[in-house]
């Protein structure tokens, strides 16, 4: 059995630095879950096809033509054969994604996918339901919290430090509607697994919760 650790939470919760850290950690593989939903809704935009058309996006995400980097490439994505690595990681794409991602037929198109991350030695994957819909059997599910406060001051350094502006005010409004999507809609809501384990890294450093994961998977 190939052991999985989830981890799931809210925009801006540090999820995914903290599951790429956990991957490394421990030589696993990793899924970024919301890049297959940003893909989507990138490959959307291309297209044309508006992000009301559920039938449409599901057949894109069914052909997703979506390859990830490793080795010297490692943390590059390239969605038909075009680096998108920059792309991926703009609001507009989380936005987009937080939209696509809530018709049920595209989450089913990439349920298969998502599946077929898990591979020996074992894998780390981050998300909203990975440890709820994806991976029910994981052999670790963490539930990632951090204040709506302190989530925006973080996407507003990330921002800054890549010398965008933005508003503090703005950032925090606009995580606090796509949470609030992300929970509310019909199909994989976001919410813990009633096995999950919660983290709220509020106050704690990147390897503060990299230590606490790990711990509780050596136990
Ligand atoms: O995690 P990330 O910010 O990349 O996710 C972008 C959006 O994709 C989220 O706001 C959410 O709506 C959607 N998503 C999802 N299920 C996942 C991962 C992401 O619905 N497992």
């Amino acid at each position: 059995d190939i052991p999985v650790i989830t981890v799931d939470g809210p925009t801006a919760s540090g999820k995914g630095t903290l599951a790429a850290e956990i991957a490394a950690a421990l030589g696993y593989g990793l899924l970024d879950s919301g890049a297959l939903y940003r893909a989507t809704g990138i490959a959307a935009m291309w297209d044309g096809v508006s992000p009301d058309d559920e039938a449409a996006l599901a057949t894109l995400a069914e052909g997703l033509d979506l390859r990830f980097g490793d080795g010297a490439d490692a943390g590059r994505t390239w969605l038909r054969g075009r680096d998108i690595t920059d792309e991926l990681r703009l609001e507009t794409s989380g936005l987009m994604a937080s939209r696509v991602s809530a018709w049920p037929a595209v989450r089913a198109a990439l349920h298969a996918l998502q599946l077929s991350f898990r591979r020996a030695p074992g894998l780390v994957a981050d998300g909203r339901d990975m440890g709820t819909v994806i991976f029910p059997d994981a052999a670790l599910k963490v539930f990632l919290t951090a204040s709506a406060q302190e989530r925006a001051a973080r996407r507003h350094k990330q921002l800054i430090s890549k010398g965008i502006s933005a508003s503090l005010a703005d950032l925090r409004a606009d995580l606090e509607a796509r949470d609030l999507r992300d929970r509310s809609r019909s199909v994989s809501p976001l919410k813990p697994a009633e096995d999950a384990l919660m983290l709220d890294n509020s106050a704690l450093s990147i390897e503060d919760s990299v230590a606490q994961v790990l711990a509780w998977w050596q136990q």
